[in-house]
């Protein structure tokens, strides 16, 4: 991608004159952050440009959607004709081209029978929408006591109510009241006691999958609608279902009428070496939600994709009522579905959705390489996902992470944190070459941090 652009020149100095008070910044200790702002200029490929000139390789695709990589031309061209031809239409009794093409196409990426797409604008909004699909579709079924709802601790699912109710970080939680009732988890499949280090998919652990069964124990089955986890836990720091762990789950659901939701917004499109994780992994859900990289971020899209069987339990009325009370004023936005389009075109024309299974040997085995450095008490990883864990300082939880952040973002590398994780999600077009970049920072970060 290295010649793709001539235009945007370099900013060579700071060009921003504005205060800084104005904008309350999201999930950003907003006060320190003012005090020495990080700011971001420029993107192309694999690198973003700070607004003083730096380049700052991409260790985490933007935040986990940039899969293609930085302003490819074919998703920029297509946001940029659909904005000149069409900017908005009414998604309600109205629709646009487009919104089926892109449908059409994600349905046939989509694992087989989930062929229904339902768009929203985020993940959070994907996984609202599949939540509330799952009840209603219980109760068009004649199940309508099966309105419990079931996530796991440790989970995310975004920041609104059903999500951050069926999520399991206490900090998303505790400030913002009862949040949805009827609602319970199973345990989290981190155990770093069986599984420290774990090369791809941890070998123990399946057995976490029967908290199911004791839900159901409790509960019974007739209360229960959905269960919803993440194939590969991101935000929670890097958690890999154990071998057999998914299935073990299906296994459940399928023997008690429980719908399965994987919230693939981080693991859809090619994160794993298959568009979806539920491939790679040999699982089917129910429903699947996603977002990121639909669009390559580059406009902010969701979608649900739905098993038909489902979706038809919908259309038993009457032809002219409305199936589902539920939508967003843009959904199927035409500049996020032109994105969409411009971006699966990418996808494929490159081979990307199965590029991450290509370098996973190499990523794993530099990710690896990090064993042994100070403070590292776990390693994990899946495709092009790596989870690096460090023992957190007495006191200061996640700041040693954050500090390794910080030394790496000096010197041009860009990775995240959750906790004191370090993880990383390059994009799906990244070279060797720049793998060991990235490994190497990290390595220099967490020694001298140390
Ligand atoms: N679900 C999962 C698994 C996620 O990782 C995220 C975001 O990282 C979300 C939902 C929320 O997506 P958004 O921030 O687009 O609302």
């Amino acid at each position: 991608t290295a010649n793709e652009f001539t235009a945007n020149p370099l900013p060579s100095q700071r060009t921003m004159s504005s205060s800084l008070d104005a904008y309350w910044m999201p999930f950003t200790a907003n006060r320190q952050f003012k005090k020495a702002p990080r700011l971001l200029a420029r993107a192309e490929g694999m690198h973003y440009w700070t607004d003083d000139g730096r380049q700052i390789l991409d260790g985490v695709a933007g935040l986990w959607c940039v899969n293609a990589g930085h302003a490819r031309p074919k998703i920029v061209q297509a946001i940029q004709a659909q904005a000149a031809q069409m900017d908005y239409a009414p998604p309600f009794q109205m629709a646009h081209p487009q919104a089926f093409e892109l449908a059409d196409r994600l349905a046939k990426l989509a694992p087989p029978g989930l062929n229904r797409v339902f768009f929203t604008n985020s993940g959070s909004e994907s996984v609202e929408t599949a939540l509330k699909i799952a009840i209603a579709y219980q109760r068009a079924r004649g199940e309508g006591t099966r309105t419990r709802l079931i996530g796991r601790e440790r989970g995310y699912h975004g920041v609104n109510f059903g999500g951050i109710s069926v999520g399991g970080i206490v900090a998303n939680r505790k400030a913002f009241g009862t949040l949805l009732a009827g609602v319970d988890h199973i345990r989290h499949t981190h155990d770093p006691a069986r599984n420290a280090f774990s090369v791809g998919q941890p070998e123990h652990g399946a057995d976490l999958a029967d908290d199911l069964e004791r839900l159901v124990a409790l509960h019974d089955a007739s209360t229960i609608a959905a269960v919803i986890v993440e194939p590969v836990a991101g935000s929670t720091g890097v958690l890999i279902p154990p071998q057999g762990y998914l299935q073990r789950l299906r296994d459940i659901c399928d023997r008690h009428g429980i719908l399965l939701i994987f919230d693939e917004v981080i693991t859809g499109f090619g994160r794993t070496g298959q568009p979806f994780a539920a491939q790679t992994f040999g699982v089917t859900p129910d429903l699947i939600t996603t977002a990121k990289g639909i669009t390559n971020g580059a406009v902010p899209m969701g979608a649900v994709l739905v098993k038909q069987a489902i979706h038809d339990t919908f259309m038993n009325g009457p032809e002219h009522l409305i199936e589902l009370f539920h939508g967003y004023t843009y959904s199927a936005h035409p500049l996020a579905c032109a994105a969409g389009l411009g971006t699966l075109d990418t996808y494929a024309d490159e081979g990307l959705l199965t590029q991450a299974g290509e370098l996973q040997g190499y990523f794993a085995e530099a990710v690896h390489s990090l064993r042994g450095c100070a403070h590292v008490i776990d390693i994990r990883n899946i495709g092009l996902v790596g989870g690096i864990e460090l023992a957190p300082r007495p006191g200061e939880p996640g700041k040693r992470a954050f500090d390794v952040f910080l030394d790496c973002y000096e010197r041009g590398v860009l990775i995240r944190t959750t906790g004191d994780t370090i993880a990383l999600s390059p994009p799906l077009i990244i070279e060797r070459g720049q793998i060991d970049q990235i490994v190497d920072t990290l390595r220099g970060a967490i020694n001298r941090v140390a």
